[in-house]
């Protein structure tokens, strides 16, 4: 039966979505809260609209309701997160198992906390890897183990190195897979270096010339966690386990929404993100099942070909704003996000 084979075929990507604090700034515009979380999972989004000059009536308009695998109340710590979200997919490296985890959202509304965080509250990029240093040195046949980090942006369909920033990368075809030419394979051997190696490399990452200090919104960021070490198998024999984590910080989703519904034909030249909408074509491709997954349409999806799809687990964490001034912003990325349960 179709049905059946339709569910075979597809891959099951984990969506969860995170709630930040509302900011200073917000608090002083005088926004309202305009999410409500219920049962760790359900979504209420609310819009209020005002009327009259001198006072703000509310009044619920529409009340719109999404159901993800886990939804996160703004108080739930970074170490939460990683557990709900990573942690198993970081056994599956272990297993050999390539993932990836994305977090989608607009400006502002926590990517980079929720990947790499601060030092005092690291985020998932640096728990994933502090996790597979433990279980490796638990679960290595001789204590032996290598973890090499990758860290790269591609910003307007051009692939740069984050841990040693100079000429854009060429990405390559051969034996492996996409290849980026050239790019940094940082042998870590302890997590404490890592957030400052990440640190150092997020500053790497391009900024709009207006802006000069801070990230561009149009600016993707891929952490690639290679992991490798031997076991003993049932039989006792000595075998190599390898496994890739991607962790991605996506550009931010504001400008990729409106055009949504337009074709990667029609938005070349209008200035938006082709990576960040075939992104959207895989997702979409690989939640209905189809055959053809079209990774070559974009950087960002030719990098990613060997850990999305196939027996790869993908999770990804849409980031929201709690301010009903960003409920525009907030509605489109649940809609997204529900696309790709
Ligand atoms: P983005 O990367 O999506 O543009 P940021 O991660 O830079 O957004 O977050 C915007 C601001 O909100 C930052 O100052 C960040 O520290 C803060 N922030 C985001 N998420 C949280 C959170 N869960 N808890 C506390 N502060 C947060
Ligand atoms: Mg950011």
């Amino acid at each position: 039966n179709q049905d059946s084979n339709k569910v075979n075929n597809s891959s099951r990507i984990l969506v969860f979505v995170r709630l930040r604090p509302m900011a200073k700034k917000e608090k002083e515009a005088g926004s309202r809260c305009c999410i409500r979380i219920v049962n760790r999972k359900d979504i209420y989004l609310t819009e209020f609209a005002s009327s009259g000059n001198d006072y703000l009536r509310l009044k619920r308009l529409r009340g719109r309701h999404f159901t993800f695998d886990a939804a996160f109340p703004d108080s739930t710590t970074q170490q939460e997160v990683y557990s709900k979200t990573t942690a198993e997919l970081v056994e599956g490296v272990l297993q050999g198992r390539n993932g990836s985890v994305f977090c989608y959202g607009a400006t502002g509304a926590g990517k980079t906390y929720t990947m790499l965080g601060t030092v005092e509250n690291p985020g998932v990029m640096v728990l994933a890897i502090k996790d597979l240093f433990t279980m490796m040195r638990q679960r290595s046949y001789d204590g032996n183990h290598a973890v090499h980090l990758s860290y790269l942006e591609v910003y307007n369909e051009t692939v740069r190195d984050l841990l040693s920033p100079g000429r854009p990368l060429v990405l390559r075809e051969d034996k492996q897979g996409i290849v980026a030419a050239g790019l940094t394979q940082y042998r870590a051997y302890s997590t404490d270096e890592v957030m400052s190696l990440l640190q150092q490399g997020n500053q790497n990452r391009t900024t709009e010339p207006t802006r000069v200090n801070e990230t561009s919104s149009r600016s993707h960021a891929i952490l690639q966690v290679v992991a490798e070490y031997q076991v003993r198998d049932s039989a006792m024999s000595l075998v190599n386990r390898v496994g890739k984590l991607s962790l991605i910080d996506l550009a931010g989703s504001e400008r990729a929404l409106a055009t949504d519904q337009r074709t990667l034909r029609s938005i070349e030249g209008a200035n938006i993100n082709r990576s960040l909408l075939a992104l959207s074509s895989c997702i979409n491709a690989l939640v209905e099942g189809k055959k053809h997954i079209p990774y070559r349409n974009s950087k960002l999806t030719q990098l990613l070909k060997d850990s999305l799809g196939g027996t790869c687990n993908t999770v990804m964490i849409a980031n929201i704003s709690p301010s009903n001034l960003s409920f525009g912003e907030t509605q489109n990325t649940l809609h997204w996000a529900d696309r790709a349960k």
